[in-house]
């Protein structure tokens, strides 16, 4: 059988181009699929759960992890702080499962510093409108915070040929963004350099 390590999936884009539903559209097609769950001392939403959402700490709590190489990265957005537990992702690829993950752009590039072999992808929406539309519409943020992430999103907009893959998230039509990224993840799966050495070898000779 040929096995390896997991692959990582990293899930970005602007805020407000539908990442959150999309990678929960993803794992229900593949409950394999492990989520990493980031620190974050933003103040939680109504619905938001501690442990599956985000794990809410505080700021000392978070400085604290940081501090001990416990995040694989870490970023400030709009004031908040928000950073990926590495050994969960670590335990995770060592175990061979898949991991998904869904930092923002800075974040997202981090993360290929230390894993070259993550697997970018860059969510975006049909019309850059149509993300303050939905940030509007799940009136989770002040008219001022949508302001500042529309900021954001503009200056994150940039480094989309930094990333290895573009979905489009079409307005009223997710499941497309969830198949497409599906095909991705599939596809990833069979590329050549994935398999372990000895693998390839044994197929050689079969
Ligand atoms: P929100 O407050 O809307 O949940 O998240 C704000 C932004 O932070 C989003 O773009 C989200 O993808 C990003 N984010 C969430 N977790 C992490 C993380 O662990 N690291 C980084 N760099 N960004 C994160």
């Amino acid at each position: 059988m040929i096995t390896g390590p997991g692959l990582l999936f990293v899930v970005s884009g602007p805020s407000g181009a539908g990442k959150d539903t999309l990678v929960e559209g993803l794992r229900e097609h593949r409950p394999s699929l492990r989520y990493s769950v980031s620190a974050t001392t933003r103040a939680p939403r109504p619905e938001e759960r501690d442990g599956e959402h985000y794990f809410f700490v505080s700021s000392a709590d978070f400085e604290r992890l940081r501090r001990d190489g416990g995040l694989l990265e870490w970023r400030e957005y709009n004031g908040n702080l928000y950073g990926t537990p590495r050994d969960y992702i670590e335990r995770s690829l060592t175990e061979g499962y898949d991991v998904i993950m869904k930092p923002e752009v800075n974040g997202a590039l981090a993360v290929k510093v230390g894993y070259p072999d993550a697997v970018l992808i860059f969510l975006v929406p049909d019309r850059f409108s149509n993300l303050r539309e939905r940030l509007l519409a799940r009136r989770t943020e002040t008219n001022e915070e949508i302001a500042r992430r529309l900021e954001i999103a503009q200056q994150e907009m940039k480094f989309i040929r930094r990333f290895d893959y573009i979905v489009v998230n079409a307005q009223d039509r997710p499941q497309e963004a969830v198949r497409d990224l599906e095909a991705i993840l599939q596809a990833e799966r069979f590329r050549i350099h994935r398999y372990p050495d000895d693998s390839i070898r044994r197929v050689e000779s079969s």
